[in-house]
């Protein structure tokens, strides 16, 4: 950290139909100079162990905010930024002071900010994540559940915590992909969300066909490598700079009928 070895990488959310960014999520990277490159599911699980997550997360939530705020000034269509929160970040350090503080420091207004949280820690300690929660909601920030169905719990957190988003992570239904199930759970998710009035993406996106059912069912969000990977700070810039990115999708072909099976599997 006092070297400099992070840097991140950024993550464009696209709405499907159109290809507009309509957000982008921070992703940590380390450079290590021995080592080389680190993958952060590698890293993170240490530094929660020693504890250096929550600086290590400050300075994350610090330069994305300083970055949002700098795309803003240069004239870039507005996008919202979100960050990952560790557990340790929530439990262990008075959150709301520090995000009010990075929010004064660097000048960029809340409504750009968004927080991604993870079910599993949120439902370690549920009325703390509530009033936590609660407090960063109230100054205009976002609130998005990340991995959503991964847990064990996803049915409580709805139930018990006020979000802004629901992410979907599509690598959890990749080893059901090719049966009809996971169709059946990921058209049930949505159509849940759409009831509890609660925009869903799906992340990990990384086929058309995906991308495709996806929509088909209502769900419009996506992230994923079928777009873009996670860039660094000046390639997203550029990408934001284009940012009427086009159609995405190829044009319909219309079909006369289709079996019950394969309307519900994802990957026809
Ligand atoms: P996440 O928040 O669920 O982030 C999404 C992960 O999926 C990222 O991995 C991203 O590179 C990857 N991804 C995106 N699209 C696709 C796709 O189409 N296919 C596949 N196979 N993967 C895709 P990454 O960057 O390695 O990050 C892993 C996890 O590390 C993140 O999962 C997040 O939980 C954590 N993380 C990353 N940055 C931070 C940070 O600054 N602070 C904290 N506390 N956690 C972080
Ligand atoms: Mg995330
Ligand atoms: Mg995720």
């Amino acid at each position: 950290l006092n070297d400099g070895q992070f840097e991140l990488y950024y993550q464009p959310k696209i709405l499907f139909s159109t290809g507009v960014i309509m957000g982008v999520e921070a992703l940590i990277r380390w450079h290590h100079p021995i080592k080389g490159f680190v993958s952060p599911a590698e890293f993170i699980p240490l530094a929660e162990q020693t504890g250096i997550i929550t600086k290590i997360d400050e300075w994350g939530l610090r330069t994305a905010c300083r970055q949002c705020k700098q795309w803003q000034d240069m004239g870039l269509p507005p996008v919202k930024v979100s960050v990952n929160m560790s557990q340790a970040q929530f439990y262990r350090t008075d959150v709301i002071s520090t995000v009010k503080n990075v929010l004064e420091e660097t000048g960029l207004d809340p409504k750009w900010l968004e927080i991604e949280v993870t079910e599993t820690m949120a439902m370690s300690d549920i009325e703390r994540t509530v009033n936590i929660l609660r407090g960063i909601r109230s100054m205009g920030i976002s609130v998005s559940m990340d991995d959503f169905g991964s847990g064990y719990s996803s049915l409580n957190v709805l139930k018990d915590i006020d979000l802004d988003i629901l992410k979907l992570d599509m690598r959890f239904l990749t080893t059901a992909m090719a049966t009809n199930r996971s169709g059946t759970i990921l058209s049930s998710i949505v159509r849940m969300a759409k009831w509890l009035s609660l925009p869903v993406i799906a992340e990990g996106v990384e086929s058309m066909q995906q991308a495709d059912y996806l929509k088909s069912i209502g769900c419009n969000y996506i992230q994923g490598f079928l777009y873009a990977r996670p860039m660094p700070e000046g390639d997203f810039t550029t990408l934001l700079g284009r940012s009427t990115m086009g159609e995405t999708r190829p044009s319909i072909h219309l079909i006369e009928t289709l079996s019950a099976d394969d309307f519900w599997n994802p990957e026809s």
